[in-house]
C-alpha cells in the first residue's frame, strides 16, 4: 500500500489522525504501528491457555491457539478435522505443513489486528522458521517468546485435573505420555531457535494465575510503546 508516497508494510495497522489545517489544506499524520507478536510457549499444562486469555483482554491482541483451532475443527466434522482427529487424539503432533498452513489462514483472517498471542505455536524448529518468513512478509516478526517453566510432577498434576473436567482424550496418562515426548523431542528446540534471536524470556509458570500473569506483563510491557 503507498499513502503520501510512503510505501507501508501491509501488515502494519494505520491509523490516520486529521491535524488542525494549516494554510488552506488539511494535514494529516499517518501512524505505523507495529504488531505486537508474542509466543506464548510451554509444555501441556503449563497455563499457556489461561493466561494468553488474560494477556488478550489486557492488550487487546488476538488469540491463535491451534490446539484449539484443531478442536473446533474436529467437532465441526470438517475435511481438515477429519485429517487430524486420529494423530490429536493420540498425541501426536499435527505435520507441519498442515498446521502452518491453517496458522498462516487464521492471521490473514484478522487483517487490521494490533498484534498476535500465538498459544501452541510454533511447537518445531520448521514451524519456527515459517512464521518468521510468513511474518517478514508481512513487515512484521515476532516480537518476544515468553516461555511457561513448570516442572513435569505439577503438569502431570494440572492435567489430571483437566481431564476429569474437560473429558479431553489427549488428556488421558498415555496419551499425554505421548505429548510429553513429542514436546521434549520436538518442541524443545524451539527454545534455544529464538533464545539464538536474543526474543526469550523465561516466567515462572508455578504459583498463583494472577502472580504469574503479573510477571507475564511485566515482560509485555517492555515492548509497549
Ligand atoms: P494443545 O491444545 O495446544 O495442547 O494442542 C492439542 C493437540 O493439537 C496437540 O497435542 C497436537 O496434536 C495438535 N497441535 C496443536 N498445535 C500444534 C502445532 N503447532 N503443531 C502440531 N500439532 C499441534
Amino acid at each position: 500500500m503507498r499513502r503520501f508516497g510512503v510505501r507501508i508494510p501491509t501488515s502494519a495497522q494505520t491509523t490516520e489522525k486529521s491535524l488542525a489545517a494549516y494554510g488552506g489544506k488539511a494535514f494529516k499524520i499517518l501512524k505505523i504501528i507495529q504488531m505486537l507478536n508474542f509466543v506464548l510457549f510451554g509444555p501441556p499444562g503449563a497455563g499457556k491457555g489461561t493466561q494468553s486469555e488474560k494477556l488478550i483482554e489486557r492488550y487487546q491482541l488476538n488469540h491463535i491457539s491451534t490446539g484449539d483451532i484443531f478442536r473446533a475443527h474436529i467437532s465441526n466434522q470438517t475435511p481438515l478435522g477429519k485429517q487430524v482427529s486420529a494423530l490429536i487424539a493420540d498425541g501426536q503432533l499435527v505435520p507441519d505443513a498442515i498446521t502452518i498452513a491453517m496458522l498462516e489462514d487464521e492471521v490473514d483472517k484478522n487483517p487490521g489486528a494490533k498484534g498476535f498471542i500465538f498459544d501452541g505455536f510454533p511447537r518445531t524448529v520448521a514451524q519456527a522458521a515459517a512464521l518468521d518468513e510468513f511474518l517478514e512478509s508481512k513487515g512484521s516478526s515476532i516480537t518476544a517468546v515468553i516461555a511457561l517453566d513448570v516442572d513435569q510432577e505439577e503438569l502431570t498434576k494440572r492435567i489430571a485435573e483437566r481431564q476429569k473436567l474437560t473429558g479431553r482424550v489427549d488428556d488421558q496418562a498415555d496419551k499425554l505420555q505421548k505429548r510429553i515426548e513429542e514436546y521434549f523431542s520436538k518442541t524443545i528446540h524451539v527454545l534455544p531457535y529464538y533464545e539464538a534471536q536474543q526474543k526469550l524470556s523465561k516466567v515462572n509458570g508455578i504459583g498463583k494465575i494472577d502472580d504469574i500473569f503479573a510477571e507475564l506483563c511485566s515482560v509485555v510491557d517492555q515492548y509497549q510503546s
